[in-house]
């Protein structure tokens, strides 16, 4: 009889998995159903070029039925509601999955920290439709303050604030401050573009990027600096209403546009789990086999709480996709009956995009080294080709980044 595998979510660690396992098992092994409330996978590093119109949605989306009809395995499209540890079923929209062994891989979600107004007052960069919707509101900014004939009311809605400076944050900036420099300088004659629109990034650390090699920190904030935006660091948000974000220590920053860039928290799928062992950030404790206590059930990616030298794995894609080969080697372990290897991490290093031709890049593997401008720039771009999946997605990105670069980014409203 194969065994029943349940993998629930298609992100870096679902779709990886499913790759890894097809090479790995044997015929008749395994019966493999993956689940995702979305039909493609999304390649969140490059989110933000939707959200800036320097790439088109599709090039970042992957269908998930390619890798899992090329496995004839099954996908099924469907909101996953919980699951029963005791049962060992995934409850689903479209009713009940019963596995022998689950892996539980459904990302985290975007974390407001009980924020008064985060939720109502900002814009959100988590998944495809938050990109396009920050896309479709910078495009109608533009097209509103074109009309607008008061020069205070027009510098108020080319305000943009973003909150938080970690990657996501960063690289939304400078890629912001890029399209109006840029592409739509030339098409918007009638507003300054270049002394209007404003960009300020808050955070609540010392440092941008403070995740990252504190030389990435400089490189970017001296980038961020000569695209002008501007950098609030120390300074933690306590409220948003509309249009003005407010701060513990009494300032107030005025914003057409608010972006949340905040951070994430705990999948509720995971923290809904009874009877299994969470850590503090409540996410799934796993052991070097990445088991959550039990034969049953696995995890990894941004779910799983996976320790290594006394600290959690960070959610990192980068994490995921190292990960993914060494649980597809110990499913084919479990199905097997044989002893499971324990997973030793390897990290690769940091990368992070400066808008033009600019970017810092960590080479974790040649000693640390850092890099910044050009050099780093063609590492950041050819790493992402390389890992972006399936050469027509590959070709649309070669393409886009071409003609963004020589002509013009995606600058009309279509849906
Ligand atoms: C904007 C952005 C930029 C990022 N940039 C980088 C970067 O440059 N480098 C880097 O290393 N990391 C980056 N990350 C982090 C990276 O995206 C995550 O660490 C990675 O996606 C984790 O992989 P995962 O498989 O655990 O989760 P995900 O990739 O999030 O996948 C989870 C999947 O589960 C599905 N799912 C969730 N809930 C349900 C449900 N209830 N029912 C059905 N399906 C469900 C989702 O649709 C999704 O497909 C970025 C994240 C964001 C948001």
């Amino acid at each position: 009889m194969p065994k029943r595998i349940v993998i629930v979510g298609g992100g870096f660690s679902g779709l990886h998995l499913v790759r890894r396992l097809e090479g790995l098992m044997r015929p008749g092994e395994i019966e493999l159903t993956l689940l995702d409330r979305n039909n493609y996978h999304l390649f969140t590093p490059l989110l933000y070029q939707v959200a800036t119109g320097e790439l088109p949605p599709h090039a970042v989306a992957y269908p998930l039925r390619l890798p899992i009809a090329h496995a004839r395995q099954r996908f099924v499209q469907t909101d996953v509601q919980g699951v029963d540890l005791e049962r060992g079923a995934v409850r689903t929209a479209d009713g009940d999955f019963a596995y022998d062994h689950l892996v539980l891989v459904p990302g985290a979600v975007t974390n407001d920290f009980g924020i008064p107004g985060v939720a109502e007052h900002t814009l959100s960069m988590k998944t495809l439709a938050d990109g396009l919707v920050v896309r479709k509101r910078i495009l109608e900014t533009v097209e509103n303050a074109a009309r607008e004939t008061d020069a205070e009311r027009r510098r108020a809605l080319l305000s943009f604030v973003i909150i938080g400076a970690g990657p996501v944050g960063v690289e939304l900036a400078s890629s912001l401050r890029d399209l109006m420099d840029h592409s739509l300088r030339r098409m918007y004659p009638e507003i300054d573009l270049v002394r209007d629109a404003r960009i300020t990034l808050i955070d609540a650390g010392d440092r941008v990027v403070i995740a990252m090699d504190e030389r990435l920190s400089r490189i970017a904030a001296k980038r961020l600096a000569e695209q002008r935006v501007t950098v609030v660091l120390n300074t933690l948000v306590s409220e948003v209403a509309g249009g003005i974000v407010r701060t513990k220590d009494g300032k107030e920053f005025r914003g057409g546009t608010i972006v949340w860039a905040g951070g994430v928290r705990t999948h509720p799928l995971v923290t809904g789990l009874e009877g299994a062992a969470l850590a503090k950030d409540k996410r799934l404790v796993v052991d070097r086999t990445f088991r959550a206590g039990r034969d049953d059930v696995l995890s990894f990616g941004d779910a799983a709480y996976f320790e290594w030298e006394g600290r959690p794995l960070p959610q990192l894609a980068q994490v995921a996709v190292l990960q993914a080969p060494a649980v597809a080697r110990n499913i084919a372990h479990l199905v097997r009956g044989e002893a499971l290897e324990p997973y030793v991490y390897q990290r690769k290093g940091d990368l992070v995009a400066l808008g033009q031709t600019h970017a810092g890049a960590e080479l974790a593997k040649y000693g640390h080294i850092v890099l910044g401008g050009l050099p780093a720039w063609t590492v950041w771009r050819i790493n992402y080709l390389m890992q972006l999946l399936g050469v027509r997605n590959r070709s649309t990105l070669l393409v886009e980044w071409l003609l963004s670069y020589f002509f013009t980014r995606m600058v009309v409203d279509t849906p």
